[in-house]
């Protein structure tokens, strides 16, 4: 079997068949965290063995999540913009949906890029193991495989392993017409109806996908927005859009209970005021946030803490209360985001080879990749408020935007804040088709860190879309 020890150089010194298996770097957790981990420690020098049940490293990110839903979000704009091509005389014929072409498509990128993966396992010469790990005590672990368990002993460990959905309590737990993420990335059918509770990212992305192949969604938020917590303005945007491609968003509004029908679901909905209104969808997406993969690693077994929300506790090297063990991405603390836990992967890394290193950031750069995308990174209007802090925010709207224009989109809003007396910047709101894209100036800019006086005086290509950065920037130097 392929997970049994390799027999390169590297493992065959660290292996002692007479006792138990040994490895330098155990790594538990095979996403962006783990394997960003791994490749690092591998090209550092240090002898690695990754341990995750999937046959080629990936992780959530991987197999359902980030790339499976920009995979459809994809084919989402496709049928956006087609449809909205008529606006400038552009006609094509109504689309005809293959959904398993559609599914293969996104299967073979998915594929892809675990195999990709895959492959620089083997380069690295990093010892894969398919399985699932538990502590035993904080040098020890048992790793299940499929046909026996073997007991492991490490110098150093690396916890990454991410994080699951969150099931509605009370709720059926198993129909066929309540979905989770990863569920409704599979795309079984196009339901004629669907209700998505949760207004946070993956109801919005999902929710757009289905709406764009042509289901009717609601969304169903508690909090009095959907996106809360995200800058007012930059939602507003994606909600003026989003009032016009779903049927209803219902905010502050929860999900009393769901019936499971011959003919769909019925949910009960009550409002703020406790009016309760029934209604009957096809199918539902529950997305209402996600928890920590820390309750079964055997935590217990070692002195290693965890928070209320069973996030696991590190410091700025994400090293854990056992000074060998680090933990990495989803299951160390929000933001729950992919490139943060690659990021993290790298520091921990090179903190078990001895180097002098530090996660500290100054932008994680967030985005939702609905239509009109929305990010952001570095300090939001909203904390700068919650801190009582004084800030001094420079705004574009996009339709003054000539590149807005020309895509046939002019609702748009780019923002840069800054702090007053020093002009530093602390950060940069988007939102807008390539939102996502733009943010990585801000991301640069807030690392290097600028003033605002550097993105007003650094020359930006006309047109394009990240000019409204540079003119955000100028705003705050005309006089009011
Ligand atoms: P994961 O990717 O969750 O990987 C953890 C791995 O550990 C898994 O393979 C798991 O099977 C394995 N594992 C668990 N327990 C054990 C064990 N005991 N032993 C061995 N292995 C174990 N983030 C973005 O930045 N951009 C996006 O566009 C984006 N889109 C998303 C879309 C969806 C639908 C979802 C659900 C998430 C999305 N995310 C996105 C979040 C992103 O997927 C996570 O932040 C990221 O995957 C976290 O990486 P990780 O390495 O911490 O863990
Ligand atoms: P989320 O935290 O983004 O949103 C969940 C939403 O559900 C919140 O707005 C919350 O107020 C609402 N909610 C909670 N309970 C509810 C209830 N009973 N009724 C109605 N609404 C309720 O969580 P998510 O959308 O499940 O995504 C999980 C995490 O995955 C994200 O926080 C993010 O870290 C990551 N993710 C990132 C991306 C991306 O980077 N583009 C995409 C998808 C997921």
């Amino acid at each position: 079997m392929t997970d049994k020890p390799t027999e390169s150089p590297a493992n065959k010194a660290h292996v002692d068949p007479t006792r138990n298996s040994q490895a330098d770097v155990l790594v538990i957790g095979g996403g962006p965290g783990g394997y960003s981990a791994a490749f690092h420690a591998a090209d550092l020098g240090l002898q690695v063995t990754l341990v995750d049940p999937e046959d080629n490293p990936g992780g959530v990110c991987l197999y359902r999540g980030c790339i499976p839903s920009k995979a459809l979000l994809h084919v989402a704009k496709t049928l956006t913009e087609a449809a909205e091509a008529a606006s400038y005389g552009v006609i094509f014929a109504k689309p005809q949906l293959n959904l398993h072409e559609m599914r293969s498509w996104k299967d073979n990128i998915v594929g892809q890029l675990t195999q990709g993966l895959g492959q620089l396992v083997q380069k690295k010469k990093i010892h894969h193991i398919r399985g699932r790990a538990r502590f035993l005590d904080a040098g020890r672990v048992v790793i299940e495989q499929e046909d026996h368990k073997s007991e492991w002993v490490f110098s150093h460990a690396i916890v990454a392993t991410g994080s699951r959905p969150i099931a509605l309590p009370g709720f059926p737990s198993f129909s066929p017409r309540i979905m989770n993420s990863t569920i409704a990335l599979e795309l079984a059918d196009v339901p004629k109806s669907l209700l998505v509770v949760g207004g946070g990212y993956i109801g919005l992305e999902l929710g757009t996908v289905y709406a764009a192949l042509g289901t009717k969604v609601t969304v169903v938020e508690m909090m009095p927005n959907i996106l809360p917590g995200v800058d007012k303005d930059l939602v507003s945007v994606l909600k003026r859009r989003l009032d016009n491609v779903f049927a209803d968003i219902l905010v502050r509004t929860r999900v009393q209970a769901l019936k499971e029908q011959k003919n769909g679901i019925q949910a009960t909905l009550v409002d703020k005021d406790g009016h309760e209104r029934r209604r009957l969808f096809h199918k539902v997406l529950i997305a209402v946030g996600r928890v920590p993969n820390s309750g079964e690693l055997g935590l217990a077994n070692t002195r290693i803490v965890k928070d209320d929300r069973g996030f696991i506790r590190v410091d700025g090297q994400r090293r854990t209360h056992e000074p060998n063990i680090f933990a990495i991405g989803d299951v160390a603390g929000e933001p729950m985001l992919a490139h943060k836990a690659t990021h993290e992967g790298r520091v921990a890394a090179a903190a078990i080879a001895g180097r002098k290193v530090v996660f500290e950031p100054r932008a994680i750069p967030a985005v939702v990749y609905t239509d009109p995308e929305i990010a952001w990174c570095g300090l939001t209007q909203t904390e700068a408020q919650q801190q009582k802090r004084k800030i001094k925010v420079g705004k574009i709207p996009w339709g003054a935007s000539g590149r807005a224009l020309t895509m046939g989109r002019n609702t748009g809003l780019t923002k840069i804040i800054i702090e007053p007396e020093s002009e530093r910047l602390l950060g940069v709101g988007l939102a807008g088709p390539g939102a996502g894209e733009l943010i990585a100036e801000g991301a640069l800019a807030l690392e290097m860190g600028a003033v605002a006086e550097d993105l007003r005086l650094t020359i930006h290509p006309h047109p394009t879309l990240s000019e409204t950065v540079m003119e955000a920037a100028e705003t705050l130097f005309k006089p009011r």
